[in-house]
């Protein structure tokens, strides 16, 4: 049986850790060409490896690049392009945390800004060279191959709810990500490009754990979470699967959010 991506080609930022990597093998298995992508080149060695020694009948490449610049995101989206032959799925989900003493008296500008360059123009720059790749996509029936495309944005539930722990350049660049991703989905909507925020609850990957590196720490976190546990990367990756697949057709410009009930809570 044919996967669900089968034939589309994808590019995932991120790709070397979390939801990236567990997205990466996914997408993978699923019958998609992926390009990993990440500033750190082991971990997306790694997901390499997997995907080639799990399905050999998929093509997978690695990429560096950093999503802080304009110039490596462009390079990114051409190398799969040109690798590839197109581009179908582009998964915009690298993005930094800088916990300490990031809130509005003690937020070192630079911190700000760095924060904002790599969660929130990198999503831009990302959207903006998939838009172009995407136009030129042509139907291709016999291969299951649509025009236009999708685009994931990571966002996060902060996006939607106060964090009572400091975090607030995190936040407003989150926020930021969610309100470009519903604008785009709405000018791009005619060209079939579909445009949707993906919004993750507290994960137990190392963005989130480095952050909370002892029991107190996450304990403190848990009691907020109504299902007593921290999301795994992988079940942030399904739903990636979902919006980047055909079965979300009619899904564009949504807040998807997959944080186990933390935003319904009390
Ligand atoms: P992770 O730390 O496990 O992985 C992030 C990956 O992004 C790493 O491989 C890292 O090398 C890469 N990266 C960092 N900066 C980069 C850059 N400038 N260019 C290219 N790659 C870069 O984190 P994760 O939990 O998988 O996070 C993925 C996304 O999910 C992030 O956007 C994050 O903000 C978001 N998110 C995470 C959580 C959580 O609790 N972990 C919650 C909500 C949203």
């Amino acid at each position: 049986m044919p996967g669900r991506l089968q034939n589309k080609v994808a590019l995932i930022t991120g790709a070397g850790s979390g939801i990236g990597l567990e997205s990466s093998l996914l997408f993978a298995s699923e019958g998609a060409n992926v390009l990993l992508v990440d500033v750190a080149l082991t971990g997306a060695q790694k997901g390499l490896g997997l995907i080639q020694e799990r399905y050999p009948n998929v093509k997978a490449d690695v990429f560096q690049a950093d999503v802080g610049k304009e110039h490596d995101v462009r390079a990114a989206v051409d190398k799969a392009v040109q690798v590839f032959g197109r581009l179908d799925i582009m998964f915009n989900n690298a993005g930094i945390m800088h916990p300490e003493d990031d809130n509005a008296l003690n937020t070192e500008e630079r911190i700000w800004d760095l924060t904002m360059q790599i969660n929130l123009k990198g999503v831009w720059w990302g959207c903006k060279y998939a838009i172009l790749a995407m136009r030129q996509n042509k139907r291709d029936d016999q291969l299951g191959l649509h025009e236009g495309g999708s685009i994931i944005n990571t966002a996060s539930f902060v996006a939607i709810r106060g964090a009572a722990t400091p975090q607030l350049a995190y936040t407003a660049s989150k926020g930021a990500v969610l309100a470009m991703s519903r604008e785009l989905a709405m000018v791009h909507a005619k060209e079939g490009i579909r445009v949707n925020a993906l919004c993750p609850g507290p994960l137990k990957t190392p963005l989130l754990m480095d952050f909370l590196d002892t029991p107190e720490k996450r304990d403190r976190r848990l009691v907020h979470l109504p299902m007593g546990r921290f999301g795994e990367a992988v079940e942030l990756a399904k739903a990636a699967l979902f919006l980047a697949s055909d079965d979300s057709s009619y899904v564009t410009g949504s807040d998807f959010i997959v944080d186990g009930g933390l935003s319904a809570a009390y």
